[in-house]
């Protein structure tokens, strides 16, 4: 039975969990949050949109989950410590069973991450959800694109590639590998590692759009270069069965990844090693930073590699 609107939002504020530095959360007119002393805030936001960043038939507690999954994975990439945040809902109509799933995908993350959802609206229209995320990171401290330095050793977190795999399997017909569609829908934000890397990697920027073409907004913003070996993609088990010539355009530029690649002085390498196994995440040497522009990708002769494929931009 459809409900009204303020239903839908009791529903939601039900099983919101909060935090104690949140003074008022979900039921006023705007939520009153308690930074820490010393902090930036850092801010975020990212929509996902039916056919655009799901396929329709995807499953409400996978769509919640991944709404979330991307917002956290930014501030991931800034090496902030998620803290709150808020969702406005488009809905096409009033279903409280669709609901439930998505909120509880979507809580169960932000459960996980220790994000508190304090706010958000709830309309009438397409299939559409936005998320504002904000975390908190000691001033002056935050990791940005800008930092790259000439000779910085190259990593990514992760095994990039999965998500579009999974994506190009359903495109043909194919039942994707069941975990490949895991990775598809309910990809893991790397916050643990986003927040050991504070004061060990130059830059950073998550992968949302596809390796090559994340990497070569840091190298834009740092005024540098980048070479990438593409043999030292790491490749989960699954991707692995394909040829590296099948799966390396979907490693390099696939996109949907929410991994994180950072830029690193060559001498913290064992201390990053460190880091990453102290927040448990796989993080895999790829490449280096070099003088001049742009990334250039390096087939296992050492020569250049064009994937034949720009990173994901809406409108082109
Ligand atoms: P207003 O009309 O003053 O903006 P609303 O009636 O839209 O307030 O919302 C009432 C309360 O419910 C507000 O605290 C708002 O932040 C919260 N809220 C509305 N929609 C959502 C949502 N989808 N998720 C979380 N909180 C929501
Ligand atoms: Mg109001």
């Amino acid at each position: 039975m459809p409900v009204g609107e303020f239903d839908l939002i009791d529903r939601i504020r039900a099983r919101a969990r909060t935090r104690g530095d949140v003074v008022l959360g979900i039921g006023d007119d705007a939520a009153l949050l308690q930074p820490q002393p010393g902090c930036e805030l850092v801010v975020t936001a990212d929509t996902l949109n039916v056919g655009v960043h799901f396929l329709e038939d995807t499953a409400p507690e996978d769509i919640g989950w991944k709404s979330l999954a991307v917002n956290l994975s930014d501030l991931a990439a800034m090496g902030a410590s998620p803290s709150w945040c808020t969702l406005a809902l488009a809905l096409p109509q009033s279903d409280p069973a669709w609901l439930d799933g998505f909120i509880g995908g979507f809580l169960e993350l932000a459960q996980s991450a220790g994000i508190a959802l304090v706010g958000g609206d709830t309309t009438r229209g397409p299939l559409s959800i936005s998320v504002t995320a904000m975390g908190q990171a000691p001033a002056g401290r935050a990791i940005r694109r800008s930092g790259a330095q000439v000779g910085d050793d190259l990593w990514v977190t992760g095994t990039p590639g999965d998500a579009c795999s999974a994506l190009h399997a359903i495109w043909a017909g194919v039942v994707p590998d069941p975990a490949l569609r895991r990775r598809m829908n309910r990809p893991t934000p790397r916050n643990a590692a986003g927040l050991a890397l504070v004061g060990l990697a130059n830059s950073c920027v998550d992968i949302s759009d596809g390796l090559l073409g994340d990497l070569g907004h840091i190298c834009k913003a740092s005024g540098v270069g980048a070479e990438v070996m593409l043999e030292q993609l790491p490749a989960s088990r699954a991707l692995s069965r394909f040829a590296p010539a099948v799966r390396w355009p979907w490693q390099a530029s696939g996109g949907d990844d929410y991994e994180l690649c950072f830029s690193a002085p060559a001498a913290q390498r064992e201390a990053i090693v460190q880091a990453m196994a102290g927040a448990q995440t796989q993080a895999t040497l790829i490449g280096r930073i070099v003088q001049g522009q742009g990334v250039i990708a390096l087939d296992g002769d050492g020569q250049p590699w064009n994937s034949g494929r720009p990173s994901f931009q809406h409108f082109s």
